[in-house]
């Protein structure tokens, strides 16, 4: 249990942004931003594209060059088209919100892990759990993150 609970503190953010839920900029229901094989930056961005299962929208993004890439990271949209992201919630007067159903579950396996040790170390970089904005893991707020979490899980 260990072992696993360490491990997600060395998740990176980008195994998460492979398929994205975010709101459909055509009818505004839930739709998908595909990002195939895209990691980590290494390589130019190609194929990445959003796709609407309610009304059919689907739009390719255009070749995005990893030297000048212009993707935002850490906000509640997604890092290529800048759509909102589906799973959000207000919570504690802040917006919590995923990329998608994984990264939700992944949020909340940190939050309860930061509930049960109270020694978590700091890590540096890109890990996710480094980057889990202070709010979201402050001793008050952690149950009612918690309650959103599951409110957002529907
Ligand atoms: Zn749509």
């Amino acid at each position: 249990m260990e072992t696993r609970t360490k491990h997600t503190y060395h998740t990176s953010i980008y195994q998460f942004v492979r398929d994205i839920w975010v709101v459909c900029p055509n009818c505004s229901e839930q739709a998908f931003v595909r990002t195939g094989n895209f990691e980590q930056l290494k390589y130019d961005i190609e194929g990445v594209r959003v796709v609407c299962p309610q009304c059919g929208y689907n739009k390719n993004l255009p070749k995005v060059s990893r030297r000048n890439p212009h993707l935002t990271f850490g906000a509640p949209i997604d890092p290529f088209f800048k759509l909102p992201v589906w799973l959000q919630i207000a919570c504690c007067d802040n917006l919590l919100w995923a990329y998608n159903p994984e990264h939700l579950e992944f949020l909340r396996q940190h939050v309860e892990a930061k509930l049960r040790e109270r020694n978590v170390p700091e890590y540096q970089g890109r890990s996710i759990g480094a980057r889990l904005p202070r709010w979201m893991t402050s001793a008050k707020n952690r149950e009612e993150v918690l309650k959103c979490v599951e409110k957002l899980k529907g």
